[in-house]
């Protein structure tokens, strides 16, 4: 492979910041990633129709609009399966079905829940948009459409330090209390729906239901002494998503079945149909292999000889608590991806897991890093060993090295978003 450039990864990583900006909810993830797919020729397949596979093309399948799993079928029989799993949603706040409250006689605040372990104290004081999907009648039928109202519409002000002169000791946020968005003035209310219908281009009597989240409006951006740096809503996990993907359509997938997942819901933990624990991905590789004619048998001894990498970002030194970092096991922002090992196997990466991904970034120049928890910190956990559940794939778990995880706005390398790129390339050829 030729050398990976400063430029070819600024162009990389712009090229992602812009996929973030167009897929603020996962809905909206799954349906731009289904659109980079059949621009590529790959064809959709639907889970309640007779599926015809045939080899030497590529396939994808969504559930829900916000997971989606794609593959290609080489023209000579595969060794195993290769995937890569990642995932589409990111820590947000959702609307709730009745959402305007007034406040104060004055205002109009939306109600809100928590939806993942996000740092609620980075929401505020920012311009934040609505986005999702809407559920809608016609014809006697059910629908969904997703929705991007894509303007400054929304604030959560802090409170000012002179009526809170805590406020800079750390604090314990209430949601239903702290965390309402100012909507308007009493003048609008009733407009949430309207404006939401408008977006859609229904009748706001038509909208029966909805999954609607909050977004920072503002678009990422690249930033440093030498442009070294990704700053951008959601890295977690669409810097992986969208850098995994990059690698499949290049690759040559060509020895294996080169299978590509993005599961909704990781941060509320993946028990949803469409999420990691789900038989989503158990069911398309079962139907696949039973659409090419393959036995029971047959699809185990594939199993047997696959890989799984569970790609979901990793924790960078940082600069102002280094402290906080493992003694020795220490990823950096540019330092390549990271192999992820937990002693209690919250990440699926075992020796042989790891040499595998070690020796293949190597032939091809890509450094890789590798994190473990400080002993003393519990750290968060992720897909991998939970896909593995459905499909006793051998697994390693990888990442980008990234600051500020579950911020509003989280923090990664310029360079990272390429080697990650080439790494998938790599796997999938
Ligand atoms: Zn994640």
């Amino acid at each position: 492979m030729s050398e990976l450039t400063k430029e070819v990864a600024e162009n990389t990583s712009k090229a992602l910041i812009e996929f973030i900006w167009d897929s603020p909810t996962p809905y909206h993830a799954v349906s731009n990633m289904a659109a980079l797919l059949t621009e590529q020729g790959f064809t959709e397949l639907y889970e309640n129709e007779r599926w015809e596979i045939s080899r030497g093309h590529g396939y994808f399948v969504t559930r829900n609009g916000s997971a989606i799993i794609s593959f290609f079928v080489p023209v000579s029989p595969e060794q195993g399966y290769r995937i890569i799993a990642s995932h589409s949603d990111s820590p947000t706040f959702k609307i709730k079905e009745d959402p305007e409250i007034p406040a104060d006689g004055k205002y109009v605040q939306l109600n809100v829940e928590a939806y993942g372990g996000m740092m609620m104290g980075t929401w505020f004081d920012r311009p934040l948009s609505v986005a999702g999907r809407v559920a809608y009648a016609s014809d006697g039928r059910v629908f969904t459409k997703n929705v991007d109202i894509d303007r400054d519409l929304l604030v959560i002000p802090s409170l000012a330090i002179h009526m809170d002169r805590s406020a800079n000791d750390g604090h314990k946020y209430n949601v239903q209390k702290d965390l309402l968005p100012l909507f308007g003035e009493m003048s609008s209310a009733g407009r949430f729906r309207k404006l939401v219908a408008e977006n859609a281009g229904i009748p706001a009597d038509s909208i029966l239901s909805w999954d609607l989240m909050l977004y920072p409006h503002s678009e990422g951006s690249i930033f440093g002494a030498d442009n070294e740096f990704i700053m951008s809503p959601r890295l977690d996990d669409l810097q992986c998503a969208w850098t995994s993907l990059q690698g499949f359509l290049n690759g040559k997938k060509e020895q294996h079945i080169s299978v590509h997942a993005v599961f909704d819901n990781e941060e509320v933990g993946s028990g949803t149909r469409q999420g990691a624990a789900s038989t989503f991905l158990y069911d398309v590789l079962t139907r696949m292999n039973r659409a090419l004619g393959g036995t029971e048998e047959y699809f185990q001894m594939n199993v047997a000889d696959s890989y799984l990498l569970s790609a979901d970002n990793g924790h960078a030194v940082h600069p102002n608590n280094p402290e906080k970092a493992d003694p020795k096991n220490r990823p950096v922002l540019n330092g390549g991806p990271v192999l992820k090992f937990a002693g209690n196997q919250k990440y699926c990466t075992d020796a042989v897991s790891a040499a595998f991904f070690r020796d293949l970034c190597k032939s091809a120049g890509i450094p890789v890093q590798t994190y473990t928890n400080r002993s003393d910190i519990p750290g968060g956990s992720t897909l991998g060993n939970i896909s593995t559940s459905q499909v006793s794939a051998r697994s390693a778990d990888i990442g980008l090295a990234q600051l500020a995880m579950h911020s509003v706005c989280e923090v990664g390398g310029v360079m990272d978003t390429a080697y990650m790129v080439r790494a998938a390339k790599l796997f999938y050829t």
